[in-house]
């Protein structure tokens, strides 16, 4: 090769010839590419991510390195910073202005493990580095706290602007609120439906979130007043649908994807989530028992055209977690841990292709 100078703009000519897998447009056009410095042989950037959780990450920088071998030649070291600037498209939202993307986990029926999989797919998320908190929309039967072992913690009050404000409670480096922060232990307060709604537009409206990347929302299982009023009062980034294999769960799956599919409602699915889609005995890791049967979250998935975000299997130890109170992403387990990292990877890829589609979700209006 002859004598040449490297240049910034040599640089982002090279890595326009990089595609962001994903996104289908290159490294540059999508302004991922930041702070160029070029020394003698060497150069570093930064390649600003859509989410921490990129499944990509490994691959994208891979292509980065090899687009600078293959125009400068294999002498140049290349140095590059991977971050991640989480995209969003809730610009000047008048309710949770600082929160990113709003994501609704539901389920079909009760028992699928709704409220096991938010949990860890918000630990994942969080693992990752997003910033990430969870509201508990299940007013009726609310496990969040449980889940986090918080049932004892109260929210404080505070001032902001001169309104009362709930702080959410920070648990395991995540931001949650629940009925069960609010309302004493083993209280048998009956919630109305109207009551519940406006629990739920409290959580939005006067809890002082911050600035995160994800929420997550557990709902209640089924179709209800709840997720009418989530959808009156925020738009959302989209919706996951957890189920279990079995047929019985298979069923009321249609009728969740059917509600947000109606055209008055219309929020994406972004995924669905196999949750106890097989038993591996820890002594014998290579074993899959289907007990709820095979790939049933698969089909229905390819059923409706969406993206299966994962297979999440029965772990004795998933269990043993959500009863006492630390979520099993807390700790290094091979096999969950994979399995839940996965599924958070695969919807924060679906947010981020989402946003980049520019469409956004309305409020719903229902008169
Ligand atoms: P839902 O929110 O759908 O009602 P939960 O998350 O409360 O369901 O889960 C129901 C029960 O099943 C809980 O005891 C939970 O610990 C257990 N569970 C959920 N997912 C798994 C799993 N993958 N492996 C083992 N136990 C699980």
């Amino acid at each position: 090769m002859g004598e040449f100078t490297i240049t910034k703009e040599k640089i982002l000519q090279a890595l326009s010839t990089v595609e962001e897998p994903d996104l289908k447009k290159d490294l540059v056009t999508l302004n991922m590419i930041r702070d160029i410095t070029v020394g003698v042989n060497q150069v570093t950037f930064t390649v600003v991510l859509t989410t921490p959780a990129c499944p990509l990450k490994e691959l994208i920088k891979k292509n980065c390195t090899d687009a600078i071998h293959s125009h400068f030649g294999n002498g140049i070291e290349v140095n590059i910073n991977m971050t991640a600037d989480v995209t969003s498209i809730r610009n000047n939202a008048p309710l949770l202005d600082g929160v990113k993307n709003i994501i609704a986990i539901s389920s079909g029926k009760g028992g699928v493990g709704k409220s096991t999989v938010t949990v860890n797919l918000a630990m994942a998320l969080k693992k990752s580095g997003a910033r990430v908190g969870i509201i508990d929309a299940d007013i009726s039967g609310p496990s969040i706290p449980l889940m986090f072992g918080a049932e004892n913690m109260q929210p404080l009050i505070s001032q902001k602007n001169g309104k009362n404000m709930i702080s959410p409670i920070m648990q395991y480096g995540i931001k949650m609120i629940s009925i069960g922060f609010l309302t004493p232990p083993d209280s048998a307060v009956v919630w109305r439906g109207p009551m519940a709604s406006q629990a739920l537009r409290q959580f939005f409206g006067d809890v002082d979130w911050g600035e995160l990347d994800y929420i997550l929302i557990d709902l209640p299982p089924g179709t209800g007043d709840i997720h009418l009023t989530l959808v009156q009062t925020v738009p959302l980034t989209g919706a996951v649908v957890v189920t279990t294999p079995q047929k019985v769960a298979l069923a009321d799956v249609n009728k969740g994807i059917s509600m947000f599919r109606q055209p008055q409602i219309n929020v994406p699915i972004l995924g669905i989530v196999e949750n106890m889609a097989y038993f591996t005995p820890s002594e014998l890791p290579d074993n899959k028992y289907y007990l709820f049967g095979k790939d049933g979250g698969k089909t229905i998935a390819e059923k409706y055209n969406v993206p299966l975000l994962g297979q999440i299997p029965i772990v004795q130890s998933i269990r043993e977690g959500g009863d006492e109170g630390r979520p099993i992403m807390m700790d290094d387990e091979p096999i969950t841990n994979e399995a839940f990292k996965s599924a958070a990877e695969a919807l924060a890829q679906q947010v981020a292709i989402r946003n980049a589609s520019g469409q956004k979700t309305a409020r719903v209006e229902i008169r």
